[in-house]
């Protein structure tokens, strides 16, 4: 069986999921290729043509090969982005990566992913002197043509690799040794006892009879407790006590045993009596590169393109004022906060759903144009978050444990739905823009424009039906 360095982070991530990958792909429960890994692809893809640019203009650039692949006899498969042979009989290996450091730790080791290539490579016959990862300059700022020689880091990272070698070599050996195995335990799987953010797709799979909703729908549930509840296999909400439960989880307890929404009036009139009109439902929509798009942008930086404001003047106000923009060129955001201030007044509450995302643009646009920090501060000081509400004010069990707009809306608003839209998520929001703005002027481009209008819109416009379903309550 071949192995690549795919499966080796995967393997690094979970055994199991990997096994299931491999030995089992007719069952895996794959997910879509997501739009946004077809972007970190293209991306890659975008870097290693700047480095190709870079090394072509180097004394020694014949020296350099790229794609080169490497099998071993027992079935380790590399594909490293570029090589240098270096003369003597040794060659260099370079990994190019989007990102803006070489990554040590977490789920994403680099460190891992070239010390599996060097291992590879050796075993293939190659000898390895050093061993590079290619990132982006995160202090890089475009000004005109993109500068190869400024925007990429050539990151040595031989002594790193070397140091945990003799480690990755032991996680190969034992990556060989289960996917040799023709059987493992499918009846369970460790993270049953980790808590619901830990899990990937087959967690379903690997455990077929746990209930929904379960102890894993409790929000912030610790390690210990969650592990007493599965050795004593009482996965079922039904079978917990209230006693047993914080506050934060408390809610969700009883909106489970109750099949019924659990309220604190007290926690909603707390968030209404902070709500002054008039009230601007506010989203952005940003834009993140690799390669920055525009002069004055970093890599990965990510720059406000669109935003929709609905605007409620007055409690009983039945039509709402709605203001949007989205820029029809690659440009930093000085053209849309303007557009904002002329339509934001000076009083007023700012509603915004997980608010630190807009209040995160709010500080970095603050920090580009320092003539414009006064309103963007203001903005901060006066936003509330929609979304506090349904962590301890309102939980409903529908929810499945989650906060997201995409999950409340169709409970509280089911005539509102982003089901069935051409941009249905931020994610598809960014791409769409990529493509909109290096489009000609045609229907398409009009279609495209409103298709991604539409999707903000609804952003805010779900907002307000919440706002309103709550302030009833
Ligand atoms: S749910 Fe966790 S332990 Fe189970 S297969 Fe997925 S990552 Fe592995």
């Amino acid at each position: 069986m071949q192995v690549s360095q795919t499966d080796f982070m995967n393997f690094l991530r979970c055994p199991k999921s990997l096994w299931l990958l491999k030995l089992k792909p007719e069952v895996y429960p794959h997910g879509e290729f997501s739009d946004y890994a077809k972007k970190i692809a293209a991306e890659g893809y975008e870097v290693e043509g700047f480095v190709k640019d870079l090394i072509a203009s180097r004394p020694d650039a014949t020296a350099f090969s790229f794609q080169s692949a490497f099998q071993a006899d027992r079935g380790l498969y590399a594909r490293a982005d570029f090589t240098r042979d270096n003369g003597n009989g040794t060659i260099n290996l370079y990994e190019v990566k989007s990102s803006t450091s070489v990554k040590t730790g977490g789920q994403h080791n680099q460190i891992k992913d070239v010390a599996f290539q060097k291992i590879a490579a050796e075993e293939a016959g190659a000898r390895v002197a050093r061993v590079f990862i290619v990132h982006l300059n995160r202090d890089y700022v475009r000004d005109g043509e993109i500068d190869p020689e400024q925007l990429l880091v050539f990151a040595d990272v031989t002594q790193d690799v070397s140091e945990i070698e003799a480690t990755a070599r032991s996680e190969i050996d034992s990556m060989l040794e289960l996917l040799g195995r023709h059987e493992i335990d499918e009846t369970s799987c460790d993270c049953l006892n980790l808590s619901k953010g830990n899990h990937c797709d087959c967690f379903d799979y690997f455990n077929p009879d746990i209930p929904k909703p379960s102890i894993y729908s409790l929000p912030r549930i610790s390690k210990s407790k969650l592990q007493r509840f599965v050795a004593e296999e009482r996965f079922d909400l039904d079978v917990i006590g209230l006693d047993e439960v914080t506050d934060r989880q408390a809610p969700v307890l009883r909106a489970a045993q109750s099949r019924s929404p659990v309220i604190d009036h007290a926690e909603i009139a707390a968030f209404y009596s902070r709500a002054e009109y008039p009230i601007y439902f506010l989203d952005y929509e940003t834009y993140s590169s690799a390669i920055p798009l525009v002069d004055g942008a970093r890599p990965q930086a990510p720059i406000p393109f669109q935003y929709s404001l609905h605007i409620k003047r007055k409690p009983d106000d039945i039509e709402l004022e709605h203001v949007e923009y989205l820029a029809e060129l690659p440009a930093m955001p000085l053209a849309l906060i303007e557009h904002m201030e002329r339509h934001i007044g000076g009083v007023g509450s700012v509603v915004s759903w997980h608010a630190a995302f807009e209040n995160t643009q709010n500080r970095s646009m603050a920090g580009l144009y320092p003539e414009k920090a006064a309103f963007l501060s203001n903005l901060i000081d006066r936003t509330l978050d929609l979304e506090d509400l349904f962590k301890e004010g309102y939980v409903d069990i529908a929810f499945g444990g989650s906060t997201s707009i995409k999950k409340i809306l169709p409970v509280l608003a089911p005539d509102l739905t982003y089901e069935g839209m051409d941009v249905a998520s931020g994610t598809d929001a960014m791409e769409s823009w990529a493509r909109f703005i290096s489009m000609k002027d045609g229907v398409e481009k009009d279609e495209l424009s409103e298709a991604m209008l539409e999707y903000c819109r609804l952003d805010t416009y779900a907002m307000v039906r919440i706002f309103e379903e709550m302030e009833r309550l």
